[in-house]
């Protein structure tokens, strides 16, 4: 085997949406070629003209853009044909010509023929052979036709595809061909099994094998990563570069992602687009980290890591054998802890087109008051894992009322005494320095970073706010509790069910803050008007 640069491809058909599998073997193709300082292709399978579209093309980019995946070669918008390289083009629609020139070289290395065979024809062959060997397969009946014979036919117009010559342990060839994969070892293929299988069909077009190993083979690929399902097709491509006397690529067959009940991965599980993680609010680094882990481990224990830290730790022969499990709640415990990492200023940026989306807060609206949502978010990312949960999770603060949930309500209706304990604290924040409620608060209130640290050298404002934190209005609530002569408890859970309309949420005196004082009146008016009608 030559030790060439590695050259890796990924080699999706624009037929459907780029879904998991399609992600994690793009994923360790790029790893492998960032690993080894080589080349990462994308190449484009769309011989199937029926059922190829340039909107699958344009998922299958944004859904590579959006996880990182960077390719050093290939297309970049849907129909364009890529600068001139001496590799290209990446689109295999583009290579016909080029894929039956090889056919016809094919033929004189004694290795192609054409096929006469009507369709009755090729099926009663097929039981002919199951009769005989045990394997329905085409009886090769037009294998032996005489070459001129064939042409004269050719020439009359005659229907026909063009046939790989599969090597027969009758005429002297070898009967067995081994596999060198690097994730299943070597496997031997007993060449009974293969066919004489079909490159081109009548109208011309070439089919998958074909045009797989031809690329490989012009677009120097030393290494094919794919899935499991193309094991069977190694074989195949196998004996095809060596009937062009060329290099034959490794292989590594990543095993098949499984469901949590062990079976195959099925839709329902895993999204079969991509990009709906994308418009879900998945944090994309997440996506990346979770998929390097199906068939790979860092170290056997780290699970949290980047896509730097995986090219500098990757190694194909690292690669897993068994299937791996896809854990849609492991997934979404790394959202979380992604959004835990990432700095407010970025988790605002990301957040703002589903606030934009879900009509919660304007693009405008977050620029102008971008301090202000920085700090709303940071006080809710405890709370959230996705960035399409936070819309629901903070629409309450913009709202101009809310409305009870059951528990609220309950909340609310639980002591006949509520409405006064309400009144009370409405009465005692007067006393308090709160901040004016958004739109209009000052620059000064949203300088204290929430949720507080308890340390004003490090919370943001240092001791220049006027206002008071949430501490103090906590400090607050809690004497009018022991005024009242009530648990704590009984004065904040309507108070959070009449600012929220939720039971549980982010900090009450987080919330208090960042509501502002006229919000806070409104809402604890609106919550004992309704409990005294
Ligand atoms: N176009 C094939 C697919 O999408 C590629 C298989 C291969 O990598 O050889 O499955």
């Amino acid at each position: 085997m030559t030790s060439r640069p590695v050259r890796v491809r990924f080699a999706p058909s624009p037929t459907g949406p780029l879904h998991v599998g399609g992600a994690r073997t793009a994923l360790y193709n790029f790893l492998y070629a960032r690993a080894t300082g080589g080349t990462f292709v994308l190449r484009i399978d769309d011989t199937d003209r029926a059922r190829s579209t340039d909107e699958s093309l344009q998922n299958i980019l944004d859904g590579m853009r959006w996880l990182g995946l960077d390719w050093d070669e290939g297309p970049t918008r849907p129909g364009e044909t890529e600068s001139a390289s001496r590799f290209g083009p990446y689109f295999q629609s583009l290579k016909f010509d080029r894929y039956r020139e090889v056919v016809l070289d094919l033929r004189e290395r004694g290795r192609a023929y054409p096929c006469f065979a009507t369709a009755e024809e090729v099926e009663e062959g097929r039981q002919a052979m199951a009769r005989e060997t045990g394997v329905p397969m085409y009886d090769r009946r037009y294998r032996t036709l005489p070459r001129d014979e064939a042409d004269a036919r050719i020439a009359a117009g005659e229907p026909h595809v063009w046939r790989f010559a599969t090597p027969l342990a009758s005429d002297g060839g070898e009967s067995k061909v081994v596999v060198h994969d690097a994730i299943k070892g070597d496997v031997e293929v007993d060449l009974k099994q293969i066919d004489d299988w079909v490159m081109l069909r009548n109208d011309g077009t070439p089919l998958y094998n074909l045009c797989s190993t031809i690329d490989d083979l012009d677009m120097g690929i030393t290494d094919v990563v794919r899935g499991e399902e193309h094991f069977v097709n190694a074989v195949k491509q196998i004996l095809l570069f060596r009937a062009l006397e060329a290099d034959v690529p490794r292989f590594a067959h990543l095993p098949l992602i499984l469901g949590k009940d062990g079976k195959k991965l099925s839709k329902r599980v895993a999204q079969t687009n991509l990009l709906d993680y994308r418009d879900q609010g998945y944090p994309p680094e997440a996506i990346v980290n979770f998929l390097t882990l199906l068939g790979w481990s860092f170290d056997g224990e780290r699970e949290i890591f980047s896509l730097a830290e995986a090219v500098d730790a990757f190694s194909i022969d690292k690669l897993g054998r068994s299937g791996s499990v896809f854990d849609e709640d492991k997934m979404i415990w790394m959202c979380g802890m992604y959004v835990r990492a990432t700095p407010v200023e970025v988790l605002v940026d990301r957040v703002a087109p589903f606030l934009e989306a879900e009509g919660v807060l304007s693009k405008s609206a977050i620029a102008e008051s971008r301090a202000y949502v920085e700090n709303v978010v940071s006080c809710h990312r405890e709370r959230f894992d996705r960035y399409g949960e936070v819309p629901s999770k903070i629409a309450f603060l913009f709202a101009d009322s809310v409305e009870y949930d059951a528990k609220a309500l309950k909340s609310l209706r639980k002591s006949p005494e509520t409405a006064d304990w309400l009144l009370a604290f409405r009465d005692a924040l007067k006393d308090v320095a709160v901040p004016p409620s958004w739109p209009d608060r000052p620059p000064e209130a949203d300088a204290l970073r929430l949720p507080e640290t308890g340390d004003a050298t490090t919370s943001g404002c240092g001791g220049a706010s006027s206002f008071a934190r949430p501490s103090e209005l906590e400090a607050m609530a809690r004497a009018l509790a022991d005024r009242l002569g009530i648990g704590f408890g009984n004065l904040v859970a309507p108070l959070r069910a009449a600012l929220t309309g939720a039971a549980g949420g982010a900090g009450l005196f987080d919330i208090v803050y960042l509501l502002g004082r006229e919000r806070c009146v409104a809402r604890i008016d609106a919550a004992i008007d309704s409990l005294r009608s």
